[in-house]
């Protein structure tokens, strides 16, 4: 067994986790990540690609926006397109703010990036994580490098960033968390296209036979989503066929879909889920190891990064300065935001998604509310600054 010290004991390097562990090094503050994936899986992990205006900032005070203000694309709005016709929502109009499409996968890879430059330590391939005295003032982190090498890392905190099926919020007491949690009567079949995108904004369908959107991740790179039932086999999706229902879904006069080769495809289940308290004792959560949102309000990745920024100064705060103020506050002020994207990823997901055996009562209340939002000003702005990102 080899011993070591760090500041801070980071498990994971998604977003959350290399985040953290830049902005703790901004503030001089060491630590050690451990994932137990390869670098090449984490940097090509296709996950979310629409960063609020806040997680940009973020990124820029962190000088990781290099890349990001070069290739970003901002938009200023989104279509909402339903009962076969298609509205634009100006968010500059209605609320002076913009969204950024910067795929998740350069994000993780211009922050690991950043991370080997410095020389700091990042461990991947590694096994059998495990956290131990969370309870005192030096927790360990225990695990085995890619050559089967068992470590100990001695830590003043830990800071469990190991996405929804981690270990560290299991290693929180029995007992302590309160887990409030909705499964969807529904998936999503994602696909990656070496097509441009045929829209400069992304399309929000409400299609009778079920949800469907419009994405990007570059100029070059499309990524279109199918609401499809749950457990969907995915080889009942060859790619003829995705095309097919993807026009369908979006068809509207005059427009078109551009088609090419499927890179890549992939089920996925929907799911709101939220654990709180997001610490114990000298173990914080972050990100999905504490909260789940369905994608349609393009949240995951912005809820995690910001989480992180409470964090970092609050270890920094504790660490640093011997003030424990703001890690005891830290769970709350997380979830105050946690819990409004939780509703709004909630809202937007029942509101555009057909679930089995609609009756025509539910049907028509979507579409009444969809009618609103495009109608009135006033619901339109209370769209635009959640899907901006509302401060709270
Ligand atoms: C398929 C999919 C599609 C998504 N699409 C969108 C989207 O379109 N829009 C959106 O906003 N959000 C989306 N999300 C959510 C978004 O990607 C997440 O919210 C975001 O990745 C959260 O970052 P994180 O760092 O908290 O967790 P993660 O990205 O999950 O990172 C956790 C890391 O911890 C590692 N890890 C796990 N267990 C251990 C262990 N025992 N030891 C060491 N390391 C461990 C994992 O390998 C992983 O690298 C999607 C999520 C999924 C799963």
């Amino acid at each position: 067994m080899i011993s070591e010290r760090t500041q801070v004991g980071i498990v994971g390097a998604g977003p959350a986790g290399l985040l953290l562990s830049r902005l703790l090094a901004l503030a001089g503050i060491d630590s050690v990540v451990v994932e137990n994936r390869s670098r090449a899986y984490c940097e090509a992990r296709q996950r979310a690609g629409l960063l609020e205006d806040r997680t940009v900032r973020l990124l820029r005070a962190a000088g990781l926006a290099d890349r990001l203000d070069r290739e970003g694309l901002e938009h200023g709005g989104i279509y909402l397109q339903f009962a076969g016709e298609r509205h634009h929502l100006d968010f500059r109009d209605l609320v002076g703010r913009t969204v950024t499409v910067y795929a998740q996968t350069e994000i993780v890879k211009d922050l690991i990036s950043e991370r080997t430059r410095a020389g700091a330590a990042l461990h991947f391939d590694i096994s059998a994580t495990e956290v131990e005295g969370i309870g005192t003032d030096h927790p360990v982190l225990r695990y085995a490098d890619a050559d089967g090498q068992r470590h100990q890392v001695r830590c003043d905190v830990v800071a469990g960033c190991d996405g929804f099926h981690g270990i560290c919020r299991p290693a929180m007491p029995a007992g302590l968390m309160t887990v409030a949690e909705r499964a969807y009567p529904y998936a999503w079949l994602g696909i990656l296209a070496d097509v441009p995108p045929s829209t400069d904004e992304l399309i929000y369908c409400r299609h009778a036979d079920g949800f469907a959107l419009h994405s990007m991740r570059s100029l070059e790179i499309s990524r279109l989503y199918l609401q499809v039932p749950l457990d969907e086999d995915i080889t009942a999706w060859p790619d003829d066929r995705i095309w097919a229902e993807l026009w369908r879904r979006f068809e509207v006069p005059a427009w078109e879909l551009k088609e090419g080769p499927i890179l890549e495809k992939s089920v996925t289940p929907m799911r709101s889920f939220v654990a709180a308290p997001m610490r114990s004792g000298r173990l914080f959560l972050a990100g999905d190891a504490a909260h789940i949102v369905p994608p349609t309000g393009a949240k995951g990745l912005n809820l995690a990064l910001a989480d992180v920024a409470v964090l970092a100064d609050a270890l920094v705060a504790l660490i640093r300065d011997g003030d424990g103020g703001p890690a005891g506050a830290y769970s709350a002020a997380c979830l105050s935001r946690v819990w409004r994207a939780t509703h709004f990823s909630w809202w937007m997901t029942s509101n555009l998604h057909v679930p089995p055996g609609q009756d025509p009562m539910d049907e028509q209340l979507q579409l009444a509310q969809l009618r609103y939002v495009v109608a009135s000003r006033a619901a339109a702005t209370t769209l635009a600054e959640n899907y901006c990102g509302w401060p709270g």
